[in-house]
């Protein structure tokens, strides 16, 4: 796509630097501005100034899923500029008031992690972590709120893909014309997203189903047949199907891997299968990899090849030994 430019922009955050695109041909228009740092800030106006552009310049942010990495400068950005505000309906509560919703989760997933057989102490430190970071994001409004196939005119036409899974209210931006596609963090190169799990966008008691729901949504893009993707990290990805056809095949084989875990006949918490798949995980991956190990849990429970027995409020997972459930290959 020629009308694009790919503006790698600093984060303190292990994944590396975030891909912000810019976009010029009608207005300036920037896609994922980065996190709110003045490090991110610096890098953004010094790539507007090699387009004889600044900050006040911009006309629209537009926003692929609500993680700060991607959108904590908008904020920063508006304020200076005045900007149009797009993102995916789903996740405009969260933008405006990303503090709030970290404390709304949190208060969530301390019952929840106790109840998938975390102990006490381990779940105060798994939701204490994210704390300091949760500094790189200002809030911002969403200025225009979208949905599932509308089309915003930025000069290209971009195409709104629904793609929850990897966050609530993810969106690939497709350019139908360009046979291109922004993907956000919903198809990476080298790296496979994670489905973390949220809550339920406008619930504050209900978790996703994210793998489940992100497999869904890879199959919705992997469908369309678009050729080239421009992801959140890392390079282009010159041909979007390998990355998509690579991750589905992954998760195919973890979800078996998982299931091998399970036994017949002594029922096991997510966390005791996540000791036994990931025995040396740091605290401060255990939320992505329970993330991980629900969500193919949560796969495993639709295909109903394990059961949930529940006791003193904490749930077991157990492999279901009916002979009449036909089994899934998928
Ligand atoms: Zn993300
Ligand atoms: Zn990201």
């Amino acid at each position: 796509m020629d009308t694009l430019e790919r503006v790698p922009i600093a984060t303190p955050f292990s994944v590396g630097r975030v891909n912000c695109y810019l976009f010029t041909e009608e207005g300036l228009t920037v896609v994922d501005p980065g996190p709110a740092t003045n490090e991110s800030y610096e890098e953004l106006r010094t790539a507007l100034a090699r387009i004889d552009s600044r900050i006040a310049d911009v006309d629209r942010v537009l926003i692929t899923h609500p993680h700060m990495d991607h959108f904590g400068l908008a904020g920063r950005i508006v304020e200076e500029s005045g900007a149009r505000v797009f993102a995916h309906e789903d996740a405009a509560a969260q933008l405006s008031d990303p503090i709030g919703y970290f404390e709304t989760e949190q208060r969530f997933f301390e019952p929840f992690l106790l109840s998938m057989g975390m102990p006490a102490d381990t779940v105060d430190t798994v939701l204490e972590l994210p704390e300091p970071y949760t500094n790189y994001q200002d809030p911002v409004t969403v200025t225009d709120e979208l949905a599932e196939g509308n089309v915003v005119d930025i000069g290209v036409d971009l195409e709104c893909i629904s793609t929850p899974g990897h966050a609530p209210g993810s969106i690939c931006y497709n350019a139908v014309a360009e046979d291109a596609m922004l993907t956000g963090d919903h198809v990476l190169p080298e790296i496979t997203p994670n489905p973390l799990l949220t809550l339920v966008p406008g619930t504050d008691d209900e978790r996703t189903r994210s793998l489940p729901t992100y497999l869904e949504s890879l199959r919705t893009v992997l469908a369309m047949d678009v050729s080239v993707g421009y992801g959140g990290h890392g390079d282009p990805m010159p041909d979007l199907q390998v990355p998509i056809r690579e991750t589905i095949s992954h998760h195919q084989d973890r979800k078996e891997r998982i299931a091998g875990l399970v036994a017949d006949d002594e029922p096991a918490t997510a966390y005791e299968l996540m000791k036994t798949m990931f025995p040396d995980l740091p605290a401060t991956e255990m939320f992505p990899g329970m993330s991980e190990v629900i969500g193919h849990l949560d796969l495993l429970e639709d295909e109903d090849r394990v059961a949930i027995e529940e006791s003193d409020g904490v749930k077991r997972y157990v492999l279901e030994t009916t002979d009449d459930v036909p089994r899934s290959d998928e």
